[in-house]
């Protein structure tokens, strides 16, 4: 029997996607390694603002109207809402959603695929083979169907946090902090030679903290010892240690993937097609918000009689990535080839700059949804307002990388 859409892991971005298509009334599977039910082991968070409806908005277990950064000496305050995703209550909600579709879970990993003309076949652990008109591949970061074209350089966000009590509090309680670059910590050749890294915190307000010392992005990865050996630095230097560990969370992906070739018959989802925002590195918002218009493309192009793997997995690409969204992806990727080239300092001024912008200007950029204009707006006001080592260094990357800049401007 050949069912609609096969997809495979259940993270956040598979399973919305999968209760999205549930509620198109598609039969779908999934295929999971772990119990669908097993808790995602990250800790999400997410401007309310980026919910994409009242039920899921009310899914946040913490939420913070005292947001701050902290950028070349100054204090912003961002006026914006910012929560932690409360998983299993989002989680369940998904999985009611894909129950009343009746989804069938495959609980072991997928293993190797074939593309016929009408379906796909995917080959699971136990040699058992699973049919399907369309397989979605969100397995994650490092996906295993989807491909995509070769990248040279692959920069990571990697963070060590601890979520704990504390000797001090390591910052206002109630209060979170979205981006501490104060480096005084520091000496001045750690400054000068070793990558830059932040501070993000944030008070739950019973005496419980979560810190994560990161690094925005980075080739290679900034290695986990040295994020924690800066935290404890960090801490010290503030005469607050760690009492009691709850959790250590230790964070690494990629940030910089290009998007998947989108003539391929498996369509991607999530990690997996480089959905990731390469300003932020957030990318559960988009995953929630792209699901139902995507699962509706699936849906329409199901409909069409006897479509193929690749046109159908074609829709779902398309509505993924249509042309908009590609040429912004471009210019954010080109956005962020030019902050790795930023030191310390070169850095601080440009966060410094970009939290002076309007809230919808600056806010709209991390979350994606400016248009091509407001975005080239954005950044050009960004330049005009930044000091000149911080134009200086924008105009570099212009010239050192003309062709990624290029074919964000250019290219549909
Ligand atoms: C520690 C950490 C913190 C993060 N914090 C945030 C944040 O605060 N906000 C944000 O927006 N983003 C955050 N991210 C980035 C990103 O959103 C997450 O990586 C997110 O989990 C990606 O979701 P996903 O569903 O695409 O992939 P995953 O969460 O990686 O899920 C993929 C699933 O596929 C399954 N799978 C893998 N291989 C197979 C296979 N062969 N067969 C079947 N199933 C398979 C896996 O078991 C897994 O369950 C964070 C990432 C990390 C690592």
């Amino acid at each position: 029997m050949t069912l609609d859409v096969l997809v495979i892991g259940a993270g956040p971005a598979g399973l919305a996607l999968a209760a999205a298509l549930c509620e198109t009334g598609m039969r779908v599977e999934c295929v999971t390694p772990t119990n669908p039910t097993a808790p995602w082991p990250n800790t999400y968070g997410i401007w309310e603002d980026e919910l994409p409806t009242p039920t899921l908005a009310a899914m946040l277990k913490h939420r913070w109207t005292d947001c701050v950064a902290y950028a070349a000496g100054e204090e912003h305050r961002l006026e914006r809402v910012y929560g932690l995703l409360d998983n299993s209550r989002v989680q369940a909600h998904l999985l009611a959603a894909c129950e009343r579709g009746a989804i069938r879970w495959h609980r072991q990993p997928a293993r190797s695929i074939e593309h016929g003309a009408a379906y796909s076949s995917v080959t699971l652990d136990d040699a058992s083979v699973v049919r399907a008109r369309l397989v979605v591949d969100a397995s994650g970061h490092a996906p295993i169907f989807v491909r995509r074209p070769p990248l040279r350089e692959i920069a990571y966000q990697a963070a060590y946090g601890v979520v704990g009590t504390f000797t001090q509090p390591p910052v206002r309680d109630g209060r979170l902090v979205l981006m501490d670059y104060r480096s005084d910590h520091l000496t001045e050749a750690e400054r000068r030679n070793e990558p830059p890294t932040f501070l993000y915190a944030m008070g739950f307000g019973d005496g419980r903290h979560f810190v994560e010392e990161t690094s925005l992005a980075h080739a290679p990865a900034v290695p986990f010892d040295l994020l924690k050996a800066r935290l404890h630095r960090r801490l010290a230097y503030h005469g607050c240690a760690v009492a009691e560990i709850e959790h250590e969370e230790f964070c690494l992906f990629p940030m910089n993937m290009p998007v998947p070739l989108l003539d391929q018959p498996v369509l991607g989802y999530g990690g997996a097609a480089s959905m990731v925002h390469p300003a932020s590195g957030y990318q559960v918002g988009a995953a929630l918000r792209n699901a139902p218009t995507v699962a509706q493309a699936i849906a329409e192009a199901l409909a069409v009689s006897d479509p193929s793997p690749v046109r159908i997995a074609r829709a779902g690409w398309n509505a993924l990535w249509p042309a908009e969204r590609l040429r912004k992806h471009r210019l954010y990727l080109f956005g962020l080839q030019t902050l790795l080239s930023f030191d310390e300092g070169q850095l601080q001024r440009f966060f410094a700059t970009f939290f002076h912008l309007p809230r919808q200007s600056w806010g709209g950029y991390l979350s994606n949804t400016l248009s091509m204009a407001e975005v080239m707006q954005t950044m050009a006001r960004t330049f005009l307002a930044a000091p000149m080592d911080v134009r200086g260094g924008l105009m570099a990357a212009a010239f050192q990388h003309p062709g990624m800049l290029a074919s964000a401007l250019w290219n549909a």
